[in-house]
């Protein structure tokens, strides 16, 4: 089919998430006569608002989700295109989209973020949650549940487990303790005792949710509608809003349809073998059943470590996979073993003027030895905001260097109401055998745990409220060998900012 051109931008970004939204904020104040197009299939765009710099890497904010309009009434000179993708053309520099323009670019960002990995494909029992719209259905059908099975071990089943009331919960984890993706079994330890007691009171909900529930306004494609029934239904995500984030649970009440508050119970160490409805179950007479799941629940699931459990309804919680797929096509990206888009150490892709920020990239520069990529709403924002400082001096032809954020890894988060800060290779990753761990525990108070490598602090993990993330950040950073202080590093009695001062 032959097409014409509609407008031909200077810049285009695809993604409506915080990479995007950051990428198009940067770049259109950087160069404000800029003619800039945002393309997205969601139909709202996510913000960051009440961004705090805590320390020199750590960053804490919220987001709203709101309405394009909003960047367009700061910035005139962007377009705002409510469309998905559907296939690009890096040759002619041109991208085609689901409702029929194409618009040509002379530099693209490509910021489409991820979409859940999931169990199984078209089962009206396996749920996921990724976007208001998923976590809307998810609330929507616990509301009814009296057991539900949750599948993995990163952040979004961790927050799941200990958010769910009112339903029992069982926990499929493929690691022998919790929480793997963050943290290791020491700290998993300190939380498990979190999982076994009820919940403390809820602090009065903020005034205004963080997400918004809002109908599409008039004239909205039909993206929101579409993807809103298939989310409901629980098919394949196709062209997903953005990603939650910090606090994506809290407005929204995560209540099953019991009296409990908590009542969950951990599988360790398998994966799932098979899902079944109660029909197939009757059929397969040599499925053995604990006489709890005997009954008339809607789907079972069948684990590798030989237990079959009977629940409402199963969620997959197993990690995400880049939204690549519209732009792969008839073109040469590099990706990478996640099969994430590569990008260099500007933010580049493999083809010519083609930039990718958030979940869809794979930073495969050389990164410095305290960073790793993980895909993380900070990270997304800091890439987003690089790769449009990248592209605005690239026309300007001025140089660039790596960003300071991309020095340290550091991530502030909440799990299980506790407060955790993670710095640098706070696991020991790729440490080898050749780390130290120091730990220090109070019971249900703190857990902090420092890794060692040379004598020298390269990671950490502080749960509770420490207060030691600046001097640990610090020490961290400035690499001094900390071989004379010791266990003293971490003795409670001892002021440990006073001593580095
Ligand atoms: P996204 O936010 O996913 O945005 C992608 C955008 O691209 C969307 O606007 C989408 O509509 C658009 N798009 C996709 N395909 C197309 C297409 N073909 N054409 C046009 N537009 C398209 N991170 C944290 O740091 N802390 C947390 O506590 C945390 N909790 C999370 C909880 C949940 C439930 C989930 C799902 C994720 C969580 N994350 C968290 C991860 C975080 O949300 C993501 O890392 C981040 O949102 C990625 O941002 P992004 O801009 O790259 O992608």
């Amino acid at each position: 089919m032959d097409y014409e051109n509609e407008k031909t931008f200077q810049f285009v970004i695809v993604g409506g998430g915080i990479a995007g939204v950051t990428c198009v904020e940067q770049l259109s104040s950087q160069m404000l006569s800029a003619d800039v197009a945002l393309i997205t299939a969601g139909s709202h765009i996510k913000t960051v608002t009440n961004y705090k710099q805590v320390s020199k890497t750590l960053e804490e904010f919220e987001v709203e989700e709101r309405a394009p309009s909003v960047l367009q009434e700061r910035f005139p000179n962007l377009t705002v295109i409510h469309s998905a993708v559907k296939s690009l053309n890096t040759q002619s520099r041109t991208i085609i989209t689901a409702d029929g323009r194409v618009l040509g670019y002379k530099k693209l960002c490509i910021c489409s973020g991820s979409r859940p990995k999931l169990l199984a494909q078209d089962n009206p029992y396996v749920l996921w949650i990724r976007d208001t719209d998923s976590a809307q259905a998810f609330q929507k059908r616990l509301s009814k549940a009296k057991r539900i099975v949750v599948v993995g071990n990163g952040g979004i089943a961790l927050e799941l487990v200990y958010e769910v009331e009112g339903c029992e919960v069982i926990w499929a984890v493929k690691d022998k303790a919790i929480g793997n993706t963050f943290f290791d079994a020491g700290a998993a330890q300190f939380f498990i005792p979190s999982l076994e007691a009820d919940k403390p009171e809820k602090a009065a909900p903020c005034k205004r949710p963080r997400y918004t529930t809002e109908e599409p306004a008039a004239g909205a494609s039909q993206t929101f509608t579409a993807d809103r029934n298939s989310l409901a239904l629980g098919s394949a995500p196709t062209e997903p809003g953005s990603a939650l984030g910090p606090d994506w649970h809290e407005g929204i009440i995560l209540r099953g349809a019991e009296l409990v508050s908590h009542r969950v119970s951990v599988e360790y160490e398998c994966e799932v073998a098979k899902i079944f409805t109660n029909e197939e179950l009757l059929t397969s007479p040599q499925q053995t059943l604990c006489p709890e799941n005997v009954g008339t629940w809607p789907v079972y699931i069948q684990l590798t470590n030989g237990k079959t459990f009977g629940c409402d309804f199963i969620v997959s919680a197993t990690g995400v996979v880049p939204n690549t797929e519209p732009f792969l096509h008839g073109n040469n990206f590099a990706l990478a073993d996640d099969a994430g888009l590569q990008v260099n150490d500007q933010m580049m892709t493999s083809e010519p003027d083609v930039y990718a920020a958030g979940d869809v990239c794979t930073a495969c520069w050389e990164h410095s030895p305290l960073w790793q990529q993980m895909r993380l709403w900070t990270q997304a924002r800091q890439m987003g905001w690089y790769a449009g400082r990248c592209m605005a001096v690239h026309v300007l032809s001025e140089p660039i260097e790596l960003e300071f954020c991309f020095e340290l890894f550091s991530h502030i988060t909440k799990f299980f109401n506790y407060k955790v800060v993670l710095l640098g290779k706070f696991n020991g990753q790729g440490l080898g055998p050749d780390h130290e761990l120091l730990v220090r525990c109070t019971k249900d108070q703190e857990y902090v745990k420092v890794v060692l490598s040379g004598g020298k602090m390269v990671g950490a993990v502080l749960i509770g409220e420490t207060d030691l993330e600046e001097t640990f950040e610090n020490l961290i950073l400035n690499q001094m060998d900390l071989t004379p202080y010791g266990e003293e590093l971490l003795n409670p009695n001892i002021d440990i900012e006073d001593y580095f001062d």
